[in-house]
């Protein structure tokens, strides 16, 4: 047969995930001659032989790319064959802007575990091990193009053997820029007081024992230190939250393997292939046994499976198989990353502390996602995706989109791809400010973008810190976009729905509105390319107090209750309201310091401290979850009205209806769930009239209110049942984390 001959463009998430070591071995194996290069754009192939051959090889170019690799096309050209004898890996063509994108953080694979575990590898027991397959990236990288002298890898140099295999195409570590091994790389030691070991062998041992006994040990990971102890010891899990001040938000949990997992929560088969993909995020699932301290008030866990070298060899040295793993920090500070600052800061809260010599280049958070009806959401986005594109937008011009103050993340948009940064934290906190320049100092210098060419997004919100950076930084070329049609933005720009016409919901606790009032139960109509138009809301509420109502879910109550109930009547049972209720009230009363919301997760919140959550939240959004996890105990109970008056959706049935039943004696978790079934169906009445009076047949959700799985299953159905379609956001959070993202995608429209 006469060979053909064809040229490949590979567009995606290619480089750096060891894709052309790939190409080169699938090309050997099909008998074909040509190369392949790192372009300007993705990756270029030439090939010539047999066409069966090249048949093959392009479908398992596809079926069989390496996990970590994002194909996003494929264009085939034919060509005329010139002879071409055997197969290179050619250099990269280097053009100006660097467009190879940084790769995310990915778990270690399973070629590379079973080296760890071979007692014959030269890597065995090596907690550094890695290939082009797995290891870390965006945790090590300093600057583009990456090598391994822009890495914090440059101080070791390769002995004989790693130089070997980083040189030869066809090994698994052909330019693998994190590559090393005992003899030539870094390693692991534990500071246990006063004494110091050294010897991955020994420290991992010592490291293993010491959770055994019941010790809280700060660990030294990929994207930052953790704090680790026995989570069924609860004497250990309750001096951890003490030293941490952190009082009840869950600790996610760390387990040895999937049968662990599987013990400890139910996992749908979505569920499992999420907490072993690559990215390895923790996820929530439904707890199938009590861990006192772990999770109090809460009916899931969040898993996380071992996702470093280290981690394994914890485990598989005893170390107990189900592990608190939380970041390193006191309550909502940023995680610590750098070795000096963990042992200054963290002393008074770890025992002992396993350091390892590989510096982390920026601190990069665990992700935490969750199975909906629809897919993975990811609610918090950091190792593992971040700075992966979450999506693309019509513009050559280059976008910095700040986000919003709480749950910061920062998007930069380079040549239509949209970079969105890890998640960086509450910028009211002085670190998380200055993780928030630094990120951007980072993200912009990478992609080496000309800053006075960059357009800044915000906030409307003339307060936040973020919109005060923007004024300094860009002046004339500041933008500011409403946050809730921010929120409803993020949803069409990570699907691509640039023109699709849809019913936005953005339900969340606080965003500024076009009027100067506290929006967060906002219904808009519109596209990406044509704007939105805000054409339904809740019915407004006073409120006292400014963030601290956002704190004590009594206070909410006040603003919501109003008229419908005398006071006196909340300060007896079974409400039981404490005196700080009177308080407010009398300040709404008075008109002092008092604003007007439109806040769904104040309603939450108002709901919450009905049904008996009358003390402070210690996390944020903690009363809206504890409501959501009382009505999942319940079964199905008829819905509360929750009706549609003019283009306001009114809350004052549900308010009635809570506090009827709960002084009847109702059982308090079938209030919560005919509670949260009367959202979901207020919502979905509202949101089915107004599309058919439209003419508009997809609804869009998002914002922090929609983190509640339990609504957005029931409006889910609703919805479906009235062939209306609801899409909800899977690439970035629902909440504020998707906020820059929203923000880049309303701006590359020109609004
Ligand atoms: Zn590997
Ligand atoms: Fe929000």
């Amino acid at each position: 047969m006469r060979p053909t001959a064809c040229s490949v463009h590979v567009r995606g998430l290619v480089q750096g995930v060891g894709f052309r070591p790939f190409v080169y071995r699938l090309a050997s194996l099909h008998d074909l001659a040509g190369w392949v290069l790192n372009g300007a754009e993705g990756v270029e192939i030439r090939l010539e032989g047999r066409r069966d051959g090249m048949r093959r090889f392009l479908r398992e170019l596809k079926t069989e790319a390496p996990a970590a690799a994002v194909i996003s096309g494929v264009d085939v050209i034919r060509a005329n064959a010139c002879g071409l004898v055997g197969f290179v890996i050619r250099e990269s063509e280097s053009g100006g802007r660097p467009t190879t994108r940084v790769s995310p953080d990915l778990a270690t694979c399973k070629a590379c575990l079973a080296e760890l575990f071979n007692p014959h590898d030269p890597r065995f027991a090596y907690p550094y091990i890695n290939c082009t397959d797995c290891g870390p990236r965006f945790s090590i990288v300093h600057r583009l193009p990456y090598d391994r002298a822009s890495t914090t890898m440059a101080r070791w140099s390769m002995d004989a053997h790693c130089q070997s295999e980083y040189d030869n195409p066809s090994s698994r570590r052909f330019h693998a820029q994190p590559v090393a091994c005992p003899e030539c790389g870094p390693h692991y030691r534990l500071l246990y007081g006063d004494t110091q070991l050294h010897g991955d062998d020994a420290v991992i041992t010592s490291a293993a024992a010491l959770l055994r006994e019941g010790k809280i040990l700060a660990v030294k990971g990929i994207g930052g230190y953790h704090l680790a102890c026995d989570a069924r010891n609860e004497a250990a899990v309750h001096a951890l939250r003490a030293r941490k001040f952190r009082k009840e938000k869950p600790f996610a949990l760390m387990v040895a393997d999937v049968e662990v997992a599987h013990s400890l929560a139910s996992l749908p088969p979505e569920g499992e292939a999420l907490l072993v993909s690559v990215a390895r995020p923790i996820v929530l699932a439904p707890a199938r046994e009590e861990l006192a301290g772990v999770a109090p008030d809460n009916t899931e866990f969040g898993l996380v499976m071992p996702y470093a070298p280290l981690h394994h060899l914890l485990f598989a040295a005893g170390a107990p198989n189900v592990l608190v793993m939380t970041s390193a920090n006191r309550s909502s500070e940023p995680i610590v990353y750098d070795d000096e600052q963990a042992i200054e800061r963290l002393s008074g809260i770890a025992d002992a502390f396993l350091i390892g010599e590989r510096p982390i280049a920026r601190r990069v958070e665990d992700s935490v996602a969750r199975i909906a009806s629809s897919g993975p959401v990811i609610l918090r986005r950091g190792r593992g995706y971040a700075p992966g594109p979450a999506a693309v937008l019509p513009t050559g011009v280059p976008i910095l989109a700040l986000g919003a103050d709480l749950k910061n993340a920062i998007t930069l948009v380079v040549d239509g791809q949209a970079f969105v940064s890890q998640h960086i934290g509450d910028l009211q906190d002085a670190d998380s400010y200055r993780a928030f320049h630094e990120t951007i100092e980072d993200l912009v210098s990478m992609y080496n973008v000309p800053r006075e060419q960059l357009v800044i997004a915000h906030d409307l919100h003339p307060d936040y810190v973020s919109t005060r950076y923007a004024t300094e930084f860009a002046g004339a070329n500041a933008r500011a976009i409403q946050h809730h049609r921010a929120h409803v933005a993020s949803v069409l720009a990570e699907r691509g729905l640039w023109d699709e016409r849809v019913l936005g919901l953005a339900f969340d606790g606080t965003g500024y509105g076009d009027d100067g009032t506290i929006w967060g139960g906002e219904f808009f109509l519109g596209s990406l390319r044509g704007g939105f138009d805000r054409v339904a809301h809740l019915r407004p509420a006073n409120l006292v107090g400014g963030d601290a109502a956002a704190r004590f879910p009594v206070q909410a109550a006040a603003g919501f209750v109003g008229e419908l109930s005398d006071a006196a009547e909340l300060m007896a049972a079974p409400f039981s309201f404490p005196r700080h209720f009177l308080h407010a009230t009398r300040l709404l009363q008075k008109g002092v310091r008092t604003f007007t919301t439109t806040s769904m997760g104040r309603l939450f919140d108002a709901a919450a401290a009905l049904l008996g959550f009358t003390r402070p939240v210690t996390y944020e959004g903690q009363a809206a979850i504890w409501l959501e996890h009382l009505a999942r105990r319940s079964a199905a109970v008829a819905p509360y009205d929750f009706p549609m008056e003019g283009h306001q959706l009114d809350y004052r049935p549900l308010i009635r209806a809570i506090i009827r039943d709960r002084s009847q004696g109702r059982d308090v978790k079938d209030i919560a769930r005919a509670f949260q079934g009367g959202v979901a169906r207020g919502t979905h009445d509202a949101a089915s009239s107004l599309c058919h009076a439209h003419g508009v047949g997809t609804v869009v959700a998002s914002g922090g209110v929609f983190q509640n799985a339990l609504l957005v299953e029931d409006l889910r159905r609703l919805l479906e049942e009235g062939g209306l379609r609801l899409h909800i956001n899977h690439a970035v959070p629902p909440n504020d984390g998707g906020i820059s993202l929203g923000q880049a995608a309303l701006v590359s429209f020109g609004h």
